[in-house]
């Protein structure tokens, strides 16, 4: 109990004051802050809470006579008898503080998380009120201790004003993300990233206008919204101006810890956006500048949004014909021929899918959804099996007959695959040297451990391996000598530039001499007329793929084409 010096406790002094008097202070004190206040006579029951409590919950009154019954209505039915527990508590003298985090309702019955926080003042007549404040939580933008900048909740509360008040005012909203952050707390420790963190702060606001806000957001990103009327500096300044002093300060630093960052943008009319709206559209933003490779600044533009949307939707779409027993996915076969009297000799199996929504898709547009989402795994699998199946078949007219399957390095990578082929050559009954697994160089890592036992062991099974998509990249011999690849697929575009120019044919009738001089055969990919036909077949490759020989089709189709009535073409 607090004295006031004269043998009067601040509860004798309340005591003096009219209701009138006392509800008049205390809406002073609730001006001066965003909690709302309250008093609860702990012997009569007597409520009263200011104003502005009674606006956003379900109050009739400022003062209330029956306390008990009251916040019935207000407080979210199963947290109440904890709070009439505490306040017993605090009545029966057992406890002299009441802090309790619970819910309220709000006036349209929502849950609004609260912190109550009061303290019990006693009279000499031993008369006990408790007076204290109530919070809500989730208003609470509690600053960064990190940075020193305000966090996302206040963020929120600002922009929902300025955007319901003055969404014009508004001149760009920029998030920034450090392109390695998680690679400097996982190698240096929690600690240098929090210094980084720090730099980084420092470094924006040296390079906005002191009336420009800057939020930290979650982990290591940042937002920029400048809706001053100071003079102004497009987000392209401010982004050269902000690389340019992180670059010093990690020269000051003398590179002990080295990053750069990227930036999304959102800029023009604001009006009608929401403050969620603002957060999605530049993580989006920002994502898409990571994705072009880091350390560069992407505008916000509505079509690659709609365009993410779209795919976003599509790897639903998949996800469900997965689940459907792969409904609307169907492998076709595409014939391979021998340039020794055009005999066909295999085919590739390459899988086409309808969808409901969508019609026909590209694989060029498919293939990488299930490759990001690894949903490619289980696909790769269905692919393995019907092509597997098919080629056991189709041996029964051919017999040295060979089945060509895509492999994504996600399935190399990310699943058992050579259990999977182990398993399928097995069950299906089909010898392994029937079976070509195509791999395209490009998602290649060389130090990957895995992937070189995975060459070895293929090669102990006896499975052959062709490399994909030559001339795509970066046509790397050491590589092909790696894989040990028993042919080489030289893709179309490259094809049609050798027909083009005779400095790529020239090329191209190299690289031939040189993959044959390593013992492995060649595939030309992408023929379609008789002519083209002619003239790269004196770069003296083995096998023909193209449309020249045969589009790909259906397993039915291919039968009725290509086996049931002859075995060359
Ligand atoms: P790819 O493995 O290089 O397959 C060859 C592509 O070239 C096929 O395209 C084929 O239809 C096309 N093509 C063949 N001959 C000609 C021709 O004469 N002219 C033209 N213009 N094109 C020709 P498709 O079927 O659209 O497949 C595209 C890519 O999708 C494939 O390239 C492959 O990388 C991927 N893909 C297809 N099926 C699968 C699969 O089951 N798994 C994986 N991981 N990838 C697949
Ligand atoms: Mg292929
Ligand atoms: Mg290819």
């Amino acid at each position: 109990m607090a004295d006031t010096g004269a043998g009067m406790s601040n509860l004798d002094i309340l005591q003096g004051m009219s209701l009138e008097q006392i509800k008049a202070v205390t809406e002073v004190f609730q001006q001066c802050s965003d909690s709302y206040l309250f008093i609860l006579d702990l012997n009569t029951d007597v409520y009263m809470v200011s104003e502005k409590a009674t606006k956003r919950f379900p109050f009739d009154n400022t003062v209330m006579e029956n306390c008990t019954a009251v916040l019935k209505d207000v407080i979210y039915p199963s947290d109440y008898a904890m709070l009439r527990a505490d306040i017993e508590k605090c009545a029966s003298g057992e406890q002299d503080t009441h802090a309790l985090e619970y819910r309220w309702l709000d006036r349209k019955g929502r849950v609004v998380w609260i912190s109550c926080m009061g303290t019990v003042v006693t009279g000499t007549d031993g008369h006990r009120l408790l007076v204290g404040r109530v919070s809500e939580l989730g208003k609470k933008a509690k600053a960064d201790n990190i940075t020193g900048l305000r966090r996302e909740a206040r963020f929120r509360l600002n922009a929902e004003a300025l955007l319901r008040d003055q969404p014009k005012a508004i001149r760009y909203v920029m998030r920034v993300g450090i392109d390695n952050f998680k690679e400097i707390n996982e190698k240096e420790g929690v600690e240098a990233g929090d210094e980084v963190l720090q730099e980084l702060a420092e470094c924006i606001l040296k390079t906005v206008d002191e009336k420009v806000d800057v939020y930290r957001l979650m982990a290591d990103e940042f937002l920029v919204v400048d809706a001053t009327d100071t003079i102004y500096k497009d987000p392209n300044t401010i982004y050269d101006e902000l690389q340019k002093k992180i670059a010093d300060m990690v020269k000051k630093k003398e590179y002990s810890r080295f990053y750069t960052v990227s930036a999304g943008v959102i800029e023009g009319d604001f009006t009608g956006r929401t403050a969620e709206e603002i957060l999605r559209l530049t993580e989006f933003t920002l994502n898409e500048a990571k994705r072009n490779g880091r350390n560069q600044m992407a505008m916000y533009d509505q079509a690659s949004y709609d365009e993410y949307l779209k795919r976003l939707d599509m790897r639903k779409e998949l996800r469900k014909a997965i689940n459907r027993q792969f409904e609307g996915f169907e492998v076709y076969y595409q014939p391979i021929v021998s340039t020794t009297g055009y005999h066909l000799v295999g085919a590739e199996a390459l899988l086409r899918w309808h969808s409901e929504k969508y019609g026909n898709v590209s694989p060029a547009v498919f293939i990488p959804i299930l490759e990001e989402s690894s949903l490619i795994i289980p696909v790769g699998k269905y692919v393995l099996w019907e092509a597997a199946n098919t080629c056991k078949k189709w041996k029964e007219y051919i017999p040295s007959f060979h089945i060509n399957v895509n492999l994504s390095y996600v399935q190399l990578y990310r699943s058992d695959l050579l259990k999977d082929v182990d398993k399928c050559i097995q069950e299906v009954g089909l010898d392994s040297d029937s079976l070509v697994l195509e791999l395209t160089e490009s998602g290649y890592i060389e130090t990957n451990g895995r992937i070189k036992e995975f060459f070895r062991e293929l090669k102990e099974k006896k499975i052959d391996l062709a490399l994909d998509d030559f001339g795509t990249g970066y046509s790397n011999m050491r590589y092909l000598k790696e894989i040990e690849a028993k042919t080489v697929k030289i893709d179309r575009s490259f094809v049609v530039q050798a027909l083009q120019n005779e400095y790529d044919y020239s090329i191209i009738s190299h690289i031939i001499d040189m993959v044959h001089s390593l013992g492995s055969s060649v595939c030309m990919e992408g023929i379609e007329e008789q002519e083209e036909l002619n003239k790269m077949m004196q770069t003296k490759p083995d096998m023909i793929q193209g449309y020249y020989f045969g589009k790909p089709t259906s397993a039915a189709q291919f039968e009725e084409q290509f086996l049931r009535i002859k075995d060359s073409l």
